[in-house]
Formats: structure tokens, sequence, C-alpha cells
């Protein structure tokens, strides 16, 4: 979607709210590599254990768990790959929002440029 105001940005407060959003978490080929050597499994592995058919049935994305959350979050706010989350990940809200994002996400308003 379009950024309303591009002079402004928002600082993430770890909420975790977004992880609680249901919906896709799409993984690319590439993160896909990352995040299998992470968790030390085979890409086959984490495919076959980690990932379904995202909503338009052209990517892959992380499974939900039963309430809607990412498979990978841990706790209120933990997320247990953080240091290779998918760029779906990193950019919120930054560099794209979802519907109704400013009432459940927590991050601040600033003047510039920020990412997660
Ligand atoms: S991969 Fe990590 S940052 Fe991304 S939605 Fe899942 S728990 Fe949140
Ligand atoms: S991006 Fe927003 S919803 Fe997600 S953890 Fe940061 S403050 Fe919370």
């Amino acid at each position: 979607m379009s950024l309303d105001k591009p002079s402004v940005s928002y600082v993430c407060q770890r909420c975790g709210n977004c992880c609680r959003w249901p919906g896709d978490v799409i993984v690319t080929p590439e993160e896909i590599g990352l995040i299998a050597k992470h968790l030390d499994v085979s890409e086959t592995e984490f495919i076959e254990n980690y990932t379904r058919l995202s909503a338009n049935r052209k990517h892959l994305s992380i499974i939900d768990k039963e309430n809607g959350s990412c498979l990978f979050l841990e706790g209120l706010n933990n997320c247990k790959i953080q240091s290779v989350k998918p760029d779906q990940c990193k950019g919120f809200p930054n560099k794209w929002r979802f519907d109704g994002w400013r009432d459940v996400c927590e991050a601040i308003e600033v003047q510039g440029i920020e990412e997660n």
C-alpha cells in the first residue's frame, strides 16, 4: 500500500503485536536458506515443517499457531529467528502496512527514516 506520510517513520517498541496478527509471513528462497541454517535443519525439512502456501498460493509463508500468531513467536514478543527474520518482518510498518495496523502497532512516529 502507499505510505501516507513519506517524511514520517515509525520506531518499533517491540510489543510483538504484528507477530500475532493473522496472515502471511512470506519467506523468500534466500530467507529459507538462512532460517533453515539458523534452525540447523535442511531447507527441505524447514519447508515441510515450518511453512505453508500463502493465501494467494504464490509464495511460502511461515505456519501460524492455532491462535493466528506466527509459529516463531515465543512469549509476548520474542522472535525465535530474530537474527534471520524475513524482510517482511523487518519492513513493517515503515515499508508496508496492513489495514488497521495503527490500532495494534505501538511504534512511535518520528521525523525521518527508520527500519525495525
Ligand atoms: S518471524 Fe519473528 S518477527 Fe516475523 S512474524 Fe514471526 S515471530 Fe514475528
Ligand atoms: S512493528 Fe509495531 S506491532 Fe510490531 S513489534 Fe514493533 S511496535 Fe509492535
